[in-house]
């Protein structure tokens, strides 16, 4: 149960980077960061996303600034940093929420992954964090929190994840050398790793649904991850309530990876 307390990122300024629609994890994390007060800058990929992505951070709050930032794209990522510099400069809390890998890729075996599909999984949900880390690091003077989104297919086989699971293994290690190499400036980095959500990136896994249930059958709670979880551990991470941890990837997802068989 949530109980109410003192608002925890009043007068924060967060980036949330990873919202297509109401159902992405992004978008969780984006709500429970308004409610605990901050102010906040969504980005969306594509002019597919963008008027829907202004409609949900309106709705979220009417100051949320809302900017283009295809990941892919560093002349995007640069553009992105200067709009934030230009309205108003500092950010304290980044949350990078993306992830793409080919269909193929998410339902054929490993082993046939494809060199480009490898290397656009990889460049997509992995690389992007360094990228958007260092672009967005100088806003970040007065110290602040990367949070990213990682899932247990990065340290174990889960049937039909895949090249995704690699990626994630990559994600996972990149939080480690950037909150090595952030610390000193008083920058967090850190991964959460969450239980299966159904979202449309989930929906491209083959068989997801089977996964959903399997998770809740073994897992100690006995239920799937709910996305206002993953964004209570994110507002934890985001404010000074984990002001000492770094580095970490803390796992919301209902306790399913402490189980063996
Ligand atoms: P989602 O589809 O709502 O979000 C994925 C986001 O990635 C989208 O907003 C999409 O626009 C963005 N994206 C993809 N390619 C991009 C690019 N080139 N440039 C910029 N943005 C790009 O799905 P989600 O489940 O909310 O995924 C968010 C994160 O959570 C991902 O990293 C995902 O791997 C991770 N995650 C999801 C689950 C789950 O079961 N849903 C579990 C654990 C971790």
């Amino acid at each position: 149960m949530y109980v109410s307390m003192p608002q925890l990122m009043q007068g924060r300024k967060a980036l949330v980077l990873g919202v297509a629609n109401k159902w992405s994890l992004a978008y969780a994390i984006a709500q429970a960061f308004a409610r605990e007060g901050a102010e906040l800058a969504l980005t969306y990929q594509g002019e597919r996303q963008k008027q829907t992505v202004e409609e949900l951070g309106h709705e979220l709050s009417a100051g949320t600034r809302v900017y283009p930032c295809d990941v892919t794209n560093d002349a995007e990522i640069e553009s992105l940093v200067a709009s934030l510099g230009n309205d108003g400069g500092r950010i304290d809390a980044v949350v990078h929420s993306i992830a793409f890998a080919g269909r193929d890729e998410l339902s054929r075996p490993f082993l046939e992954t494809s060199r480009s599909g490898y290397l656009l999984a990889l460049e997509i949900s992995s690389y992007s964090l360094v990228a958007v880390a260092r672009a967005v690091s100088p806003l970040m003077a007065a110290g602040g929190s990367i949070i990213t989104l990682s899932y247990i297919g990065g340290v174990r086989v889960v049937p039909n994840y895949n090249v995704m699971g690699v990626a994630k293994a990559a994600l996972e290690a990149n939080v480690r050398y950037l909150a090595s190499d952030l610390g000193p400036a008083g920058i967090r980095v850190n991964a959460i790793s969450a239980g299966p959500v159904k979202t449309a990136s989930a929906r491209g896994v083959k068989d997801f649904s089977k996964m959903l249930e399997s998770f809740a059958a073994k897992a100690p709670l006995r239920r799937n991850t709910e996305p206002a979880e993953v964004a209570d551990a994110a507002v934890f991470l985001a404010s000074d309530l984990g002001r000492g941890v770094t580095g970490n990837v803390i796992y919301v997802d209902a306790g399913f990876q402490i189980m063996g068989l």
